[in-house]
């Protein structure tokens, strides 16, 4: 069991397998951005099994891949077809921006990958292209259209809601009532100058308002994850909230997030980390390796400050894994 100072037993590993994405969202890779990892440093597939591995042993249930924009990783079926064949792993999802979905729903459904979140922020062309930085909301629909094919049930929609889009809510609302979409709202984190210059909406409004106007009631869904859900009382529809600043959920933290190049960070809000490409690549044994996961748990700090310190980070969400 890995458990770290504050009792939180740590059993879900985000793995980032590439930090390069195909859109530019505003807040959080921005146009023009240049500070992409080098090809030399990101962690092979035998590196990741190997260390995935052990983790496993001592704990670990569940693994998302994730970006970057993980689809974009050559081969990335395969990597996901040799983690879901770890013993010990349970569960292996993914989180992608679907653009390249519609051709890989079915091959990634075969390798083992069992739940998606697709990241869509709005349902309209124009706030796409500003948001997101290209038109893509074709692709989108003909990725999550695949992905239902191919058997993905329930899909989980992620919208950042910020100022531009917070008008939107309700008609995504609609839009995932109709579909049979799960949608999570998630509150915009200060991670980078661009995201803090977008505009922070507070969910809980917007939450007392949902319930209202759709007759919502608290509702649980499995996933153990951060979002708090509500639903309709049919249990036809339900609505995630993730709001890391207006209600955080540090105490329940059960994650750890895994680089492209191999940094094990302790937290998305600070800078606690471990580096194992370095480890992976100086001969260390597998006893070596399990003993800085140990060591690693120890410096998982108790919380995030993004609201008394937004300033503090410099790293995007495109390079620790979202
Ligand atoms: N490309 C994949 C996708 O779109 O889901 C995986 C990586 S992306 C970084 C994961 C999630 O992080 C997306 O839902 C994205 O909207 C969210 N995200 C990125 N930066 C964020 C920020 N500053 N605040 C809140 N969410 C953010």
């Amino acid at each position: 069991m890995l458990t770290d100072h504050f009792g939180r037993s740590i059993e879900y590993l985000r793995l980032s397998v590439t930090d390069r994405c195909d859109l530019r969202c505003a807040y959080c890779i921005p146009e023009g951005f240049k500070g992409f990892e080098e090809p030399a440093h990101w962690l092979g597939f035998d590196e990741i099994e190997r260390l995935l591995g052990l983790f496993a042993r001592l704990g670990l249930k569940r693994i998302r891949l994730t970006g970057g924009e993980p689809l974009l990783r050559r081969d990335i079926t395969g990597l996901a077809r040799r983690l879901a064949a770890l013993p010990g792993i349970e569960d292996i999802s993914l989180s992608t921006n679907a653009t390249q979905l519609g051709r890989m729903a079915a091959d990634l459904k075969a390798a083992g990958v069992s739940r998606l979140n697709v990241s869509l922020d709005s349902l309209d062309p124009a706030t796409i292209a500003r948001i997101n930085g290209r038109p893509v909301l074709a692709d989108v629909l003909a990725g999550l259209a695949a992905a239902s094919a191919a058997g993905f049930a329930p899909i989980k929609l992620n919208m950042v809601v910020m100022e531009d889009n917070a008008r939107e809510v309700d008609a995504m609302v609609d839009f995932c009532l109709e579909q049979g979409y799960v949608l999570r709202l998630i509150e915009l984190m200060p991670m980078g100058d661009t995201a803090r210059r977008m505009g922070y909406v507070d969910l809980q409004p917007i939450k007392r308002r949902l319930q209202r106007r759709f007759g919502l009631v608290d509702t649980l869904f499995p996933g153990g994850g951060p979002a708090r859900y509500l639903g309709t009382a049919d249990g036809r529809f339900s609505v995630g909230f993730i709001t890391p600043l207006s209600q955080h959920f540090c105490a329940t933290c059960n994650r750890v997030r895994l680089t492209v190049d191999g940094q094990l960070h302790l937290c998305l809000g600070q800078d606690a980390r471990m580096d194992f490409r370095s480890l992976l690549r100086s001969g260390a044994t597998d006893d070596d390796l399990v003993a800085a996961i140990q060591q690693a748990m120890a410096l998982k700090p108790e919380r995030h400050e993004f609201s008394e310190q937004p300033e503090k980070l410099l790293r995007f969400m495109s390079m620790t894994g979202g």
